[in-house]
């Protein structure tokens, strides 16, 4: 499948002379622009399999290229280089380093699921995001995301507890990605909040950021979880052939 959107070709290989005659006639300019030829020879036959190992990823090989896509992707619309079907393609062509090339963007991806929604294959697209994310990271490509600190933060909660706690989340979200707590935004949105919640319902939120209720039975359901949690992480690590702790987020049971 040929690479259609003009867009994507890397601006260094654009070729144009400001004065060409060819058999007399005059192609300067617009017309005598050329795609430098490119020869590509570190493909990673692995990647495609590593990414469908990964959650969201499964079914990266149903593509069949139409675009659909990119074509209702909330971000493209603002940013033409965040281009789902373009790193379909070059997972599944195993361009690696043309992929790399777009890796402080492929993050971006705000879950939206337009793209879900018109793929005619049931690719998923927006689980590739998320598995194209989540491979950089364990592949050390990337640094952890914001949003996966996030998804930690808020996984870990909901695993050791049985219950989310917003004011803890953003808490513990702030102190490990280095924000400071009182932001103008978040003083904002607690005021207009607090006007009109109960004073109750004010009282018990307050409390339960510092004392941490439990669902009551939870821990068979939390011993159950982590366990599953930690067999998958052991599974993704072994099909991207990474060494014990490489790339480990497991969670540990707590007592
Ligand atoms: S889920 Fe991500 S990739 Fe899909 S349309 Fe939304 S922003 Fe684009
Ligand atoms: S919409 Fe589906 S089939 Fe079409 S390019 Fe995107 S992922 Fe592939």
């Amino acid at each position: 499948m040929p690479i259609h959107e003009k867009n994507l070709i890397r601006p260094e290989n654009l070729k144009t002379h400001e004065n060409l005659t060819i058999d007399g006639v005059n192609v300067s300019g617009h017309w005598s622009t050329f795609i430098a030829p490119r020869v590509i020879t570190d493909y990673n036959e692995k990647i495609e399999a590593e990414i469908s190992a990964l959650p969201g990823g499964e079914h990266i090989n149903r593509c069949w290229q139409c675009g659909s896509c990119t074509n209702s992707c909330t971000v493209n619309a603002v940013n033409p280089d965040f281009n789902p079907r373009y790193w379909i393609y070059l997972i599944r062509m195993g361009m690696e380093s043309e992929l790399l090339r777009d890796k402080d963007i492929i993050w971006q991806c705000v879950s939206c699921n337009k793209c879900t929604y018109a793929c005619p294959r049931d690719v998923f697209p927006e689980g590739v995001m998320k598995a194209t994310a989540h491979w950089l990271e364990l592949q050390g490509h990337t640094p952890k995301s914001k949003s996966t600190i996030f998804d930690e933060e808020f996984t870990e909660q909901v695993v050791a507890t049985g219950k989310i706690e917003e004011g803890r989340i953003i808490r513990n979200f702030f102190t490990k990605t280095r924000q400071p707590l009182f932001q103008e935004w978040l003083i904002e949105m607690a005021m207009r909040v607090a006007r009109h919640m109960p004073v109750r319902l004010g009282f018990l939120m307050g409390l339960s950021t510092v004392i941490r209720p439990r669902t009551r039975g939870w821990s068979k359901a939390r011993d159950a979880i982590t366990d599953y949690v930690n067999e998958q992480e052991v599974k993704q690590r072994q099909a991207l052939g990474l060494r014990e702790n490489e790339g480990k987020t497991g969670r540990q049971h707590e007592n």
